[in-house]
């Protein structure tokens, strides 16, 4: 676990070896649907079982959460792939991905946890939500193809993550659609989970990736379908709490709100109140993750309840993600309020995309021509989506000590009242805005002070240091994450006169040069940037204003440790899956999981990792860590998946 208890790139990748269990005697809980409303329509599991499954088709469904809803089931389902870092953080043994059990269950065949004969047990569900699509209310939305299996718990590290197959089936959710995923967006969504976790991104994860052979799912064309595992310690979004304020549902607001606080982010006394001096950064440290108890201040001149101190929490999380998303150049690419999750983590992998060339305009969503969703817009946005959070908390937020009131909780609020609570909601949400962007800032800064190997910040370096290479990446076209890691290799005695440094500019150039400045005067860009960025070295690294040779490398493997060597580009995926779809390949998907699951090596081939010596393709490797080609450079995705 990271200091702050998010999942760090740790948990699932170098964790010491783990017994784990199987599938079937996995501690199995349904947290979610015991607690919360379920659709009237299926009053109970059991009614829910005995429906046939062509009889769940899309519809409103109002005053719940979920469905009781069974996944379709598939027939002659092909396990591709399991990511072994998923196996050990929900706690299964590592050859249980063998069993029939296994195949079963991650196709949607085999209930676990379910006793048919008797009618009892846990049982599966899809949740309804709703959601502002591209800034307009789009209506209910809901879980048109992912159906929720069970929970459980790991008991080596007690986070408890909710299991769901993607690509299931139809439900009351479906809308327009088929409830099927193809394989394309699969294995996008199978691979880009487990790589941001490994980054130490919040994300929803993946466990599987099925084939359902002989199905045919008609997009733009016909393509096979599959199924995605995936799990996460929440699956609520923004968008769930949309729908209950569009409906007028404030008793179920309260009810989700009060949920999420005590079963999703670790109680009611674990959220933070007002932050203190939020704006503070002081030259010499590197920000910390998270925030820390003595950050927080009691209480702000305005009179605050738990649930403000729930709202703070949920943006200061969603803050901290898009920070990392903004840092390792991550797009969603579809940052609607239903893709909003309440635990700040990545969600749903469509049009999504990591930075090639520097270019804060770009969009990897094609269907996305405003570029609302582009790079230097997705902090604006997240905080577009949490001051929608705001006004569905808006009478909780505006209580303030009345929350509790026998009066104004079931009467809401009265109209000689009602001034007062909206200035009072309004005032929070302003100043939890604030605190957005502070968190943000500081969240960046330390990713960065990382990235460039930095040990102490200075106020400075934002301008001198952050902005200024963003400034040359994108005039000179450079390779966003390359930059960085091109970097970390730099040795500081390549580049200690102004000549090498020039020599050493192109480096980051891609081969073909660069294409819009003479190149002599990219070089001259570059190495002014360098002098400035080893003067920073020097002074954090150095004795005497000199650093050894021992301690350069330090700094070396510092910088490399949090600088991706390989990250899975949009060409990258678009290879595999021809591989895995038209030529029938299925190792290429080991190889690209155990790559995007240790992203900081130099080489993977025939080295060791957790004690077993790995057997990859030196070829490959070097293909998919090099240059992006030019013609693949960039690539946009639809929204059809
Ligand atoms: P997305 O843009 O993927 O976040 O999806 C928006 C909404 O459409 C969600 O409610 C999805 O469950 C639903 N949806 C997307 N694709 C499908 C599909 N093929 N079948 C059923 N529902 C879908
Ligand atoms: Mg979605």
């Amino acid at each position: 676990m990271a200091s702050n208890g998010a999942p760090g790139p740790q948990d699932g990748v170098k964790a010491p070896p783990y017994e784990g269990t199987t599938l079937a005697d996995l501690p199995k809980s349904w947290t979610f649907t015991s607690s919360l409303p379920n659709d009237p329509r299926h009053a109970n599991p059991a009614e829910s079982h005995a429906t046939p499954r062509e009889q769940f088709l899309p519809r409103q469904v109002h005053g719940a959460l979920y469905t009781w809803v069974r996944p379709e089931g598939a027939e002659d389902p092909e396990l591709l792939a399991v990511s072994p870092a998923a196996l050990r953080d929900l706690g299964i043994r590592a050859d249980e991905a063998q069993t029939e059990t296994f195949l079963q269950v991650v196709s949607g065949n085999k209930l676990l946890g379910w006793d048919e004969e008797s009618g009892e047990g846990g049982y599966p569900w899809a949740q309804c939500y709703g959601g502002f699509q591209f800034g307009a209310w789009a209506g209910q939305l809901g879980d048109g193809r992912a159906i929720s299996l069970f929970e459980t718990t790991n008991p080596a590290t007690g986070v408890r993550y909710e299991l769901q197959l993607k690509g299931a089936g139809l439900t009351p959710y479906s809308r327009f659609a088929d409830g099927k995923a193809v394989l394309r967006s699969s294995i996008r969504e199978f691979v880009v989970s487990e790589a941001l976790h490994s980054l130490g991104i919040p994300t929803t994860r993946a466990l599987s990736l099925t084939l359902l052979r002989g199905s045919r799912v008609a997009r733009e064309r016909v393509e096979p379908g599959a199924i995605v595992l995936r799990f996460a310690q929440s699956w609520l979004r923004l968008g769930s709490f949309d729908l209950l304020r569009t409906r007028g549902d404030r008793v179920l607001i309260r009810q989700l709100a009060t949920y999420v606080a005590e079963e999703v982010l670790g109680g009611w006394e674990a959220l933070p109140g007002r932050l203190a001096n939020p704006e503070a950064p002081t030259d010499g440290e590197v920000p910390r993750r998270g925030v820390k108890k003595d950050e927080i201040e009691g209480p702000s001149e305005v009179e605050e309840n738990r649930f403000a101190r729930l709202y703070r929490e949920v943006v200061r999380r969603n803050a901290e993600t898009v920070a990392q998303w903004q840092a390792y150049g991550f797009m969603n690419g579809v940052l609607n309020t239903d893709n909003t999750s309440v635990m700040g983590l990545s969600l749903d992998f469509g049009p999504f995309a990591f930075m090639d060339n520097f270019d804060p305009s770009y969009t990897p969503n094609h269907d996305d021509s405003l570029l609302r969703y582009s790079y230097k817009n997705q902090p604006t946005i997240i905080w577009w989506n949490l001051v929608r959070f705001g006004e569905a908390l808006g009478e909780l937020l505006g209580a303030g000590a009345g929350v509790d009131d026998p009066v104004f909780v079931s009467e809401g609020v009265t109209k000689e009242k009602e001034k007062e609570i909206v200035a009072r909601a309004e005032s929070i949400i302003m100043q939890t805005g604030e605190e957005y962007k502070a968190t943000f800032l500081k969240e960046y800064r330390r990713l960065m002070c990382g990235r460039l190997g930095l040990k102490t910040y200075r106020e400075s370096d934002f301008d001198q240091l952050f902005s200024s290479v963003l400034d040359i990446m994108q005039e000179l076209e450079l390779d966003f994450n390359l930059f960085f890691r091109r970097l970390s290799g730099l040795k500081l005695s390549e580049i200690s006169t102004s000549q090498e440094r020039r020599a050493k500019a192109s480096l980051f150039f891609y081969k073909e040069g660069v294409r819009l400045v003479r190149e002599d005067d990219a070089r001259v860009r570059i190495s002014e940037w360098i002098e400035l960025w080893r003067q920073r070295i020097v002074d954090d690294w150095g004795e005497n204003g000199s650093v050894s040779e021992e301690r350069d490398a330090e700094r070396s493997a510092a910088m490399k440790a949090v600088n991706p060597n390989f990250i899975p580009r949009g060409w990258i995926l678009d290879e595999v899956i021809q591989r895995v779809e038209k030529k029938g390949e299925r190792d290429v998907l080991d190889r690209v999981m155990h790559m995007a699951l240790h992203p900081f090596e130099d080489t993977w081939d025939s080295r060791e990792f957790d004690g077993v010596e790995y057997k990859g393709d030196a070829e490959e490797e070097a293909r998919w860590t090099k240059d992006v080609p030019e013609s693949v450079r960039s690539l946009q995705c639809s929204c059809s998946s």
